[in-house]
């Protein structure tokens, strides 16, 4: 899917660590400390309570399918048709992505399949997680 024309995210102070992780093949979480929570997507205090008090960590990128639409809409750097999906991560958040490595039917698409994460770099900047089914 690293087609040319896809509109890519612009990396901010407060989603670089985001980026770097991708780059790095880790997809990179936040944690409140008081709450314990992991959460997404990246911002400098919890959604939840508040707090400035929030790590950085590699999260496993294990995830299961929660919710998905298939398009067939021509869209610049994607080949109809394709998932947006998103995903339960093992850790707690849902992510917005997009399922490859499988036929995009809602035979192969099944909610609550196991995925995991997998990054494709789009350009020197970006590179995005995705995911795919787990081997079985
Ligand atoms: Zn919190």
């Amino acid at each position: 899917m690293a087609e040319r024309g896809r509109f890519l995210p612009a990396p901010t102070p407060e989603t670089q660590h985001f980026w770097d992780g991708a780059r790095a093949g880790e997809l990179r979480l936040q944690r409140c400390e008081p709450c314990r929570r992991a959460y997404f997507p990246p911002r400098p205090f919890c959604p939840r309570c508040g707090s400035r008090k929030v790590t950085v960590f590699k999260a496993s990128g294990r995830a299961t399918l929660f919710s998905y639409v298939i398009s067939y809409r021509p869209l610049p750097g994607f080949a109809p048709p394709y998932s947006i999906a998103v995903v339960q991560l093992a850790e707690g958040p849902r992510m917005l992505t997009n399922i490859v490595g499988c036929p995009q039917t809602p035979e192969a698409l099944q909610l609550d399949m196991p995925v995991e994460v997998t990054f494709e770099k789009q350009s020197d900047e970006v590179t995005l997680p995705f995911f795919r089914p787990v081997a079985s």
